[in-house]
């Protein structure tokens, strides 16, 4: 199944403490009232100009390996292989907040306004997280109408560019699923516009499929480590 998804900006929860955690700011930290006037008229911008869409598309496990495979780059071990293939469901996805909050961002570092700018894209790439979220529990709550055994499943998101799946798998990805549908594109380089959207593939299935040990060879590199906080919300 195929289906395009809108959301509303409200439906989006920015979490202060995360964000600035983004930023790399602890949370007892004594901010500056020039900080919380750009903190604050930011989330008015995030609330005002964006435009939330997606769309998920359904895909078999053997129509998926073609995909996954792309171009032939992926690491030859790397979790997403190991994870997809023991899923109940996988869907593909992409998801924006549209063409003017991403414009925004890059006028204010056009201009030199570089601490608004900042600001504005670790709200709009927190947020673009959050809603590759709301098309996980999208995909999910279809799921449950249609099978209800999965309500105990998990549904969790892996993009090109991460963990071993590179970055040109998004040739393979933007071919099968289509997403300039929805204004979603791509360019020579893989990088996506508008640029506040997310693509990959929704992995669907019990949560043990999705545990791992995060010793891959590029996981030494790995800055973020994004997977261990994953796994511990694995409920
Ligand atoms: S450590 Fe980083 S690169 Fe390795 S699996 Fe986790 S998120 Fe991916």
């Amino acid at each position: 199944m195929r289906s395009i998804v809108e959301f509303g900006p409200e439906d989006i929860v920015l979490d202060r403490l995360d964000i600035l955690r983004s930023q790399g700011i602890p949370r007892d930290a004594e901010l500056t009232d020039n900080f919380e006037r750009i903190y604050g008229e930011s989330i008015e911008l995030f609330y005002e100009l964006a435009v939330l869409r997606g769309i998920i598309a359904g895909i078999t496990i053997k129509d998926f390996r073609e995909v996954f495979r792309g171009e032939g780059d992926n690491e030859k071990e790397n979790p997403v292989e190991e994870i997809y293939r023991k899923s109940g469901h996988l869907a593909l996805f992409a998801v924006t907040l549209g063409a003017v909050l991403s414009e925004k961002v890059t006028e204010l570092f056009d201009n030199g306004d570089y601490a608004f700018g900042y600001m504005l894209d670790s709200v709009s790439s927190y947020a673009a997280d959050k809603l590759t979220d709301l098309a996980a529990a999208h995909l999910k709550s279809d799921l449950i109408e249609s099978e209800p055994a999965s309500s105990s499943w998990q549904v969790l998101s892996y993009s090109p560019g991460y963990c071993g799946w590179n970055i040109s798998g998004q040739k393979k990805l933007f071919e099968v699923l289509r997403p300039e549908e929805i204004g979603i594109t791509l360019n020579d380089s893989c990088l996506m516009s508008p640029i506040k959207s997310v693509s990959g593939v929704l992995i669907a299935g019990a949560g043990e499929i999705h545990e791992f040990v995060n010793s891959y060879t590029f996981c030494d590199i790995c800055r973020t480590k994004t997977c261990t906080e994953r796994m511990r919300n694995l409920k």
